[in-house]
């Protein structure tokens, strides 16, 4: 049977980090399905659709690849997908002390799910999509952090607003 995982997250934007753990989890799972979360409490800029569109462009040449959007719990979508592994990134202290709070939660709920985490690569460790937000409204260059796609999208996004 082949492997599949779930790797969820906000995505807003998607920043080189997040693709990195997606192609490395490849050659891991057989497949990957990216799954964009349309409820974030973490007010974004980029409404779902708008996600799930850089996440398709970025994937677009990438079979194993599959980007869809959840709303609600990670655990009640993984369990409607037929998928138990969950795949997150890890970069610091900080991720850690998160992502052991949503682990154990998840585990609670849904006692047959497995989150599974991949430590960052060095290049990638400073990388949020904050910081990335921060760095193009102020005229900087997303050059070796986010994919062309989103820092078209993210330009157009902050000229409209002004
Ligand atoms: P969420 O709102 O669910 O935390 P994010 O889009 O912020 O969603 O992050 C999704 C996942 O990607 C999380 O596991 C996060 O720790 C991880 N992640 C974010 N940035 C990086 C990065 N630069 N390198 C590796 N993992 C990352």
């Amino acid at each position: 049977m082949p492997k599949t995982a779930i790797c969820a997250g906000s995505f807003d934007p998607p920043t080189d980090g997040h693709i990195n753990i997606v192609e490395r989890g490849l050659k891991v799972f057989d497949r990957i399905i990216v799954a964009v979360a349309v409820n974030t409490s973490k007010k974004p800029i980029f409404d779902a659709e708008e996600r799930i569109g850089m996440m398709r462009k970025i994937f677009a040449n990438h079979d194993k690849v599959e980007v869809d959007a959840f709303e609600g719990l990670l655990v009640d979508y993984a369990r409607a997908k037929g998928v138990h592994t969950i795949l997150r990134g890890l970069r610091n202290m900080g991720d850690y002390e998160y992502e052991s709070q949503m682990a154990l939660a998840n585990k609670t709920l849904d006692p047959d799910v497995e989150i599974l985490y991949m430590m960052t690569e060095g290049k990638y460790a400073h990388l949020s999509s904050s910081i990335i937000k921060e760095i193009i409204t102020f005229g900087g260059s997303g050059c070796g952090m986010i994919h062309p796609v989103v820092e078209e999208a993210l330009r157009k996004k902050l000229r409209n607003r002004e």
